[in-house]
C-alpha cells in the first residue's frame, strides 16, 4: 500500500484564495480591511524569515500588514506599551508576537498582554481556556491547519483514535483539544510514554509534533492510518555538498508512507498550513470585532 501525500501547499494556496476573496467582499461591502501586526523582536534568522513570509502573505490576500521590529535590548516594558497601543488600535485586528522572545523577556505575561480578541495565535490564556471548555476561541494556527486538512479527508472525525505525539502549548495540546470537541477519542503521548510504538499502532489519526527527526516509523502506523507529521527538522545533508542541509519531520516518511492511508510530507505538508491559518484567523478576528458573519471553513 502507498499512501496518499496531502499537499499542504495546494491547500494552503486554497485558504489564501478564500480569505482573499473575503477581503475583497468586505472591503467593497463595508469599507472594511482586516490588519495584522506583527511584533518582531532581536535578531533570530529564522524568525526574521517567518516575519517576512509572514507580512507578504497578509499583503497578498489583500489585508494591511504592520511590522514592528524591534532591537533585541527592548525592554519589557516597551514592548508591553507597544502592544497596549496595537490592542487599542482599530485598524488592527490580528497582533501577534513572533517567539521566541529573548530571555529577559517574561513570554507568558506579553501573550497574555494582547487583547484576547487580537490574540491570533491563540495563545492567550482566555482563548486557551475557551476551546478547552468548547468555547468560541481564537485556535493556534498549526493545529487548526492540521484539523482542515483532516477534515477534508475524513470529512467527519467522530469516533476515531486519534494519537497526538508531544504536548506542547503551542502545538500538541491544543491539537488534542480541537480533536476532542470533533469527538476522536484522543491519547497524547509524550516522553514519558511507555511502548509509546504500540500506543501510536492504535491510532487512525497520527499526529506527530515531536521535534525528532524521523522519530516515527513506518511500524508505527497503523495500516490506513492518516500521518501528520507537523515537525520541522534540519539535518545534515553530506550527499548535498559539505555544510548542506535537508529538512525532515518527526515522521520517517518512507517507511510510513507504505503503511499509512494519507500522510503529510516534509517540507509541503502543515508547514504552509500555518501562515494561511494565521490569515484565516485575522479574517476570523476582524469579522467578530464587526459584527459579521465568520467565514464558514475557516474556523475550527
Ligand atoms: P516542543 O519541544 O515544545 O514539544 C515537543 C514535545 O514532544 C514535548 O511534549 C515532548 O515531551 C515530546 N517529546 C520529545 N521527545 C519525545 C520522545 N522521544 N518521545 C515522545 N515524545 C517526545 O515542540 P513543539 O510542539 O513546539 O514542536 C514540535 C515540532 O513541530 C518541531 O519539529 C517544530 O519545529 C515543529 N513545528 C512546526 C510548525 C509548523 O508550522 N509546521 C509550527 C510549530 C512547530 P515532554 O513534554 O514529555 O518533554
Amino acid at each position: 500500500m502507498t499512501a496518499d501525500i496531502i499537499d499542504g501547499k495546494a491547500f494552503a494556496a486554497e485558504i489564501r484564495n478564500k480569505v482573499a476573496g473575503h477581503v475583497t467582499r468586505m472591503q467593497a461591502d463595508h469599507d472594511l480591511v482586516p490588519g495584522l501586526a506583527v511584533v518582531l523582536v532581536g535578531e533570530d534568522p529564522a524568525s526574521q524569515v517567518y516575519v517576512r513570509n509572514k507580512g507578504k502573505q497578509t499583503v497578498e490576500v489583500g489585508m494591511a500588514s504592520f511590522e514592528h521590529r524591534l532591537s533585541e535590548d527592548t525592554s519589557q516594558a516597551d514592548l508591553l506599551a507597544l502592544l497596549d497601543r496595537l490592542n487599542a488600535d482599530p485598524e488592527i485586528h490580528g497582533i501577534l508576537v513572533q517567539l521566541p522572545l529573548p530571555s529577559h523577556i517574561d513570554s507568558d505575561l506579553v501573550i497574555n498582554r494582547i487583547d484576547p480578541s487580537k490574540d491570533v495565535d491563540g495563545f492567550h490564556i482566555s482563548n486557551v481556556g475557551l476551546l478547552a471548555t468548547g468555547q468560541k476561541a481564537m485556535v493556534p494556527c498549526t493545529p487548526l491547519g492540521c484539523l482542515m486538512m483532516l477534515r477534508d479527508r475524513h470529512g467527519s472525525l467522530s469516533g476515531m483514535n486519534a494519537v497526538v505525539v508531544g504536548r506542547s502549548n503551542i502545538v500538541g495540546k491544543p491539537m488534542a483539544q480541537l480533536l476532542l470537541r470533533d469527538s476522536c477519542t484522543v491519547t497524547i503521548a509524550h516522553s514519558r510514554t511507555r511502548d509509546i510504538a504500540e500506543v501510536c499502532r492504535r491510532a487512525d489519526i497520527l499526529v506527530a509534533a515531536v521535534g525528532r527527526p524521523e522519530m516515527v516509523t513506518g511500524d508505527w502506523v497503523k495500516p490506513g492510518a492518516t500521518v501528520i507529521d507537523v515537525g520541522i527538522n534540519r539535518i545534515p545533508a553530506p550527499e548535498r555538498g559539505a555544510d548542506k542541509y535537508r529538512l525532515v519531520g518527526d515522521v520517517h516518511f518512507e517507511s510510513a508512507v507504505a503503511a499509512a492511508g494519507a500522510i503529510t510530507p516534509v517540507p509541503g505538508g502543515v508547514g504552509p498550513m500555518t501562515i494561511a491559518c494565521l490569515l484565516a484567523n485575522t479574517l476570523t478576528a476582524c469579522c467578530r470585532a464587526n459584527g459579521l458573519p465568520e467565514p464558514e471553513g475557516l474556523t475550527a
